[in-house]
């Protein structure tokens, strides 16, 4: 199919002894597919994926809940790195619904025959570098340990599920779920007095399904949350020609683009324009729904004054959709800028509120004391349930990587290494873990772009990389301190130049979980920016990183300095 397949039986790789593999990539999701196929299929490497799931998907694997829909166009949320597979695959809304991702991904693991590869159903309990062998020792809970050259990690940006400890929480005697596992069965809400901890992108998401068949609804909201109407719709033929027709031209302004979305962001100020004007851009933007809003002017996420615009305009939308004037004002009591949070995209969200099922608590002003045997109860009252969801997000981004175990050069764990917040050099590599790579890791892009886009990236870049090293009989990749000390400077030097941190409690500063180092964790310079950075470094010798071979006499020689 692409160029990609031509080099299966490739020469580059080494032999390594026939239980030895070239690469072991964590994770079967979009990340780990792709790498998976461009090193076995491109350069002819011994690679094999491990996932804990029975079946492809990654966080679309797990994300199972009520409503669960990505928020990036779908045209656009599919793999551009081969036309063929564009072409043969149609999607049916606007915005995917979680049970058509899933089919995607399989539909292309089928296409390239990325199963054969992948080793399902395992859990890696431990990676361990052996300095000695130059080697990645993987252990499993299936008992087994796995040798490689090359350890990836593409295990997914929100895989690690925060079910917070509230008091009692193991007391409650009705049945309760993360929205990140959620039973693959399904959940019936009918007839049910049903909780829901957590007001983000998934609670939102979650709300106006649950309240279908719910006796109540009861959302329990710790942080308001804007949010914009999907204005979800399925796709007409006309588009879905058109996007087929116009791949090249998607695919420049998604990598074009600030977020990798297929839509540039407007070079107008938010007060290079009239009020009456503002109000009108608002306003069309609100129709089209979903995260184009955030596209209308280039300075929203810069200038206070400017979000203040963007922030008044929806939370007067609030007040519009919901009738109890008490629920319109607790769910608009946002206390961030827009867009400072990832701003959820919705169904029926604010609509929701006018059914008779459904209500709203106000932590702010009645925290939770504890989950009883029957319910939750705040400090004002106790409120009984038979089910509660816990929308209550991930330990994200660092979360899925440091339960892996990874142990680098000298016997230092990654948690070790990370224990003030993680530190890497372009969200790829991390000094002392010698040929581990982190697809979309900390200090990347990742989750402010639409991910297949950050992931495609990393992906080729570390393919790239990887065969270099093949050809060139290098032994280690690293980076060096200095690279890493100057890309975390250059991370939070770009985070603070935007109102991002100014929304002190978001996930993106890691403030989600107790105890968890406070530091922003994506790179906020934009994807474009990025992947300039990124061939930068390449262009330059690999800039910030060291290559070494080991010689004959048993030394090792730098390969670049
Ligand atoms: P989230 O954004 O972290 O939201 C978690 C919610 O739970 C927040 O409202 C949070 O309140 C609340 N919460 C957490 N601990 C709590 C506690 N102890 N007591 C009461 N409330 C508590 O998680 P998420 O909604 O799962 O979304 C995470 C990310 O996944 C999104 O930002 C997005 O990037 C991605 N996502 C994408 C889509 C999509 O593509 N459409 C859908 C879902 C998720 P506080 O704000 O006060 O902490």
């Amino acid at each position: 199919m692409t160029n990609a397949s031509t080099a299966r039986d490739g020469q580059q790789a080494k032999e390594r002894g026939a239980d030895t593999l070239d690469a072991v990539i964590i994770g079967a999701g979009f990340s780990g597919m792709y790498q998976l196929h461009l090193l076995r299929d491109r350069l002819g490497l011994k690679a094999r994926v491990i996932e804990r799931g029975d079946g492809v998907g990654g966080t679309w694997y797990w994300n199972r809940y009520p409503g669960a829909r990505c928020d990036s166009e779908s045209h656009s949320y599919s793999y551009y790195f081969s036309d063929e597979l564009l072409k043969e695959w149609e999607w049916s809304e606007r915005y995917p619904q979680q049970p058509e991702i899933v089919r995607y991904l399989n539909f292309v693991a089928d296409k390239l025959d990325l199963k054969s590869d992948i080793q399902f159903e395992t859990t890696v309990t431990a990676a361990r570098y052996d300095e000695a062998a130059n080697l990645w020792r993987i252990e499993t809970d299936a008992g087994e340990t796995v040798s490689a050259k090359y350890l990836i990690t593409a295990v997914g940006c929100l895989s690690s599920a925060n079910v917070p400890d509230i008091p009692g929480r193991d007391r409650f005697k009705g049945d309760w779920y993360h929205t990140g596992q959620w039973p693959h069965e399904g959940v019936d809400f009918t007839g049910k007095r049903v909780g829901q901890i957590g007001t983000g992108s998934t609670g939102i998401q979650a709300v106006p399904v649950i309240a279908e068949t719910a006796q109540h609804l009861t959302v329990f909201q710790r942080t308001a949350n804007y949010s914009i109407p999907a204005n979800n719709h399925p796709l007409s033929a006309e588009f879905k020609a058109w996007a087929r027709e116009n791949i090249d031209e998607i695919r420049k302004t998604m990598h074009t683009s600030t977020n990798g979305h297929p839509f540039l962001i407007e070079d107008r100020k938010v007060f290079d324009v009239s009020a009456e004007e503002r109000r009108e851009i608002y306003e069309k933007a609100w129709e089209i729904g979903g995260l184009r809003f955030r596209a209308v002017f280039q300075d929203i996420l810069f200038d206070k004054a400017a979000n203040d615009t963007a922030a008044d305009f929806l939370k007067s939308k609030i007040g519009e959709i919901v009738k109890d004037p008490e629920t319109a004002k607790n769910l608009a009591a946002i206390d961030h800028p827009f867009a400072t949070k990832r701003p959820p995209i919705d169904t029926g969200y604010f609509e929701a509120y006018n059914r008779d099922n459904v209500s709203l608590v106000n932590l702010r002003e009645t925290p939770i004391v504890e989950i009883t045997e029957t319910g939750v109860k705040t400090t004002e009252r106790e409120y009984d349930l038979d089910i509660i969801v816990f929308a209550t997000g991930f330990d994200a981004m660092t979360g899925s990587l440091l339960k892996l175990g990874i142990v680098g050069r000298d016997g230092v764990s990654l948690n070790e290494a990370w224990v003030a917040g993680p530190r890497t050099y372009l969200g790829i590599q991390v000094v002392g873990f010698p040929n581990m790579f982190t697809i979309t890791g900390p200090g990347s892009p990742s989750v402010l772009c639409n991910m297949p886009v950050a992931i495609e990236q990393h992906v080729e870049w570390i393919t790239d990389c990887i065969e270099k090293m093949e050809k060139e009989d290098i032994d280690r990749v690293e980076p060096t301190e200095p690279a890493v000390a100057n890309w975390v400077d250059h991370v939070n030097e770009v985070a603070n130049a935007t109102l991002l941190p100014e929304a002190g409690h978001s996930w993106y500063l890691g403030a989600n979980v107790p105890g968890k180092p406070r530091v922003f964790m994506p790179y906020a310079g934009g994807m474009n920016r990025f992947r300039k950075i990124c061939d930068d470094v390449v262009a330059r010798g690999y800039d910030g990183f060291l290559f070494t071979r080991d010689r004959a006499d048993s030394r090792t020689e730098t390969v670049n300095a």
